[in-house]
């Protein structure tokens, strides 16, 4: 199945759950002892939130196998998201990778509103401020409601970033299309998932052919640091 043909179908599955109209497909104890017998092939990874609000097959109206699913707050990659993406590549070869942010996010806002929090908790939140600081800099005049959904979208850029900047595996695969990666933001309410494509600085991305790790780190991570070293 080409990336095409899985965006297509994941837009298919969206607009029957958006619809009140899903169908809970391959749930039955068929699929069950054909995913044991056979393994799985799933059609796409999708990194999303671990909110609640967020459950990712039933976004898709997809079943067992068919999305290699990894949710972390504020849908963020680091050392351990990028490990299993480039599991799925190399031992599933799935054709598309889908970062899912979504309205309303927890971590972003405690990015936005500077929290107190300490321990991991903080580490993960300290992954999001330089998106944070990025949009407040560039639109200075925007009130904390217009800031959330743009530092949402950047963060989703982010992580597509981190994907490609952070594992040669991963930009290799991109590079020779092998994988395609796109972002997308979800409604909650709504239910409806708006499409964003490829991060625009893909192509700049892709051209640096041997990122050393330590330049995400420095720009954008605290997160990795302690697995680094
Ligand atoms: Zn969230």
């Amino acid at each position: 199945m080409t990336h095409q043909d899985v965006l297509r179908r994941l837009q298919e599955g969206n607009r029957r759950f958006v619809a009140d109209s899903a169908i809970y497909p391959r749930l039955t104890s068929d699929r069950r002892e054909e995913l044991r017998s056979q393994g799985q092939d799933p059609i796409a990874t999708v990194i999303a939130c671990s909110d609640s609000r967020v459950p990712v097959e039933h976004i898709f109206d997809k079943g067992m196998g068919d999305l290699f699913t990894i949710r972390v707050a504020g849908n963020i990659a680091g050392s351990t998201q990028i490990g299993t993406v480039e599991f799925s590549l190399s031992a599933l070869g799935v054709p598309l990778i889908v970062v899912l942010g979504h309205d309303d996010c927890g971590a972003v806002k405690a990015s936005v509103d500077e929290v107190e929090a300490s321990g991991h908790l903080l580490r993960l939140i300290r992954v999001i401020h330089p998106v944070t600081e990025m949009v407040r800099h560039e639109y200075p005049n925007l009130s904390r409601e217009e800031l959330i959904p743009r530092v949402i979208n950047e963060n989703v850029f982010l992580t597509i970033e981190s994907l490609i900047t952070g594992s040669n595996m991963i930009a290799e695969a991109v590079r020779k299309k092998k994988v395609r990666i796109v972002g997308a933001v979800f409604d909650i309410a709504s239910g409806k998932v708006t499409w964003m494509g490829d991060h625009p600085d893909q192509r700049a991305f892709l051209k640096q052919k041997k990122l050393p790790l330590r330049y995400r780190i420095g720009r954008h991570s605290s997160v990795e640091e302690d697995i680094v070293e």
